[in-house]
């Protein structure tokens, strides 16, 4: 017997066509579909959908599956309101989520995109776990969706910025946002999503030709190839040259600033030769950079004090781009950028 069909595993034109070989007519087929992803019906919930004939649903019933996560733990940092998700998934394996308070009317859902990461970024928690697998769509939109459902404010955004390098789970990833912004499906904005890459420069490359409506933001963290190389080892692979050739084609593409993240680390990247290099591999192409303060529980890595950062700022006026600092919240739950490790 063939594993049951999930039908929040589909976007919808992919779902429409596989329950027309139910025998579900269009707008027969959009309903389920919508019930299954929307309200995240169960099969059996589906029954009580109108206008769905008998035949149709005993073949979605014996056919599909709407399989959901399970939520282990679930804690907040008083300081920020940022909330963190463990999540167990149907083998066992856990990830975790974190939801972000933006202002007091709505939130942003950080999402992994694997069960740890092959990248082994030095300054993160995840990648220190290494690679166990990818999720499939259906559990990234699970993590959505059940905080959605354990929100008191609507979700308007979602960053893969979680466990793993969604560009390695290329198919899954774009599956998701898709299914994630379909307005009967996740209906987030798709410019309100962003999937976010430690730099796979062949899948920027094919994010680039396939123009989807996402964002995309780029992690730096030094514009000095052998500095890079200490705390990313990425960059051995692809090299920063080819990574920023792709997000200068990325921006021209999309007539738009480019997103590079650069995590802070104190007395490593905040120099004055830290900034003119940037300068120079940035160049005339449009970016924003966003620095956020490395998070490392080792305490291998600390983020510089308020002098360091301020100075560093300053030194980033040769670089002629919007400079921002993201906050990046929830340390005492274990919840901000790089510290995410299923530890609940
Ligand atoms: S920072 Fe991102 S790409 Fe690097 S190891 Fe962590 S999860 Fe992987």
């Amino acid at each position: 017997m063939s594993a049951p069909l999930v039908l929040k595993n589909l976007p919808e034109p992919k779902a429409l066509d596989a329950l027309a070989a139910f025998g579900a007519t269009e707008k027969e087929a959009r309903r389920i579909w919508a019930a299954s992803v929307k309200n995240r019906a169960q099969v059996e919930d589906l029954r009580g959908l109108e206008q769905i004939r008998r035949v149709v649903m005993d073949q979605v019933q014996a056919h599909c599956a709407a399989p959901r996560i399970e939520t282990v733990t679930r804690r907040t940092d008083p300081a920020d309101g940022f909330t963190k998700y463990l999540f167990r998934l149907h083998d066992g394996q856990r990830v975790e989520t974190v939801r972000i308070p933006i202002f007091d009317t709505h939130y942003v859902v950080c999402v992994s995109s694997q069960v740890g990461c092959a990248l082994a970024c030095d300054f993160c928690a995840t990648g220190r776990m290494g690679f166990k697998r990818n999720l499939e769509p259906w559990e990234i939109v699970e993590q959505v969706l059940a905080v959605r459902d354990d929100a008191d404010r609507p979700v308007r955004g979602v960053v893969f910025m979680g466990m793993g390098e969604p560009l390695l789970n290329y198919r899954n990833v774009i599956a998701a946002a898709q299914i994630l912004s379909h307005p009967a499906g996740g209906a987030i904005d798709g410019k309100g999503i962003t999937i976010s890459t430690a730099g796979w420069v062949p899948m920027i490359r094919r994010f680039t030709e396939e123009a989807h409506p996402f964002r995309l933001a780029v992690s730096l963290t030094s514009a000095i190839p052998e500095k890079r190389a200490q705390v990313m080892p990425v960059e051995n692979r692809w090299p920063l040259a080819d990574l920023m050739a792709a997000v200068r084609d990325h921006a021209a593409a999309r007539k738009t600033r480019a997103m590079l993240a650069y995590v802070v680390i104190k007395g490593f990247n905040t120099g004055y030769e830290d900034a003119l290099a940037l300068k120079e591999l940035i160049g005339d192409t449009p970016v924003k950079i966003d620095l956020i303060d490395v998070n490392d529980a080792t305490g291998k890595y600390v983020p510089p004090d308020a002098e360091e950062l301020e100075r560093f700022r300053d030194h980033l006026q040769i670089v002629g781009c919007p400079v921002v600092r993201r906050y990046s919240g929830g340390k005492s739950i274990e919840g901000a950028c790089g510290m995410l490790a299923n530890v609940g």
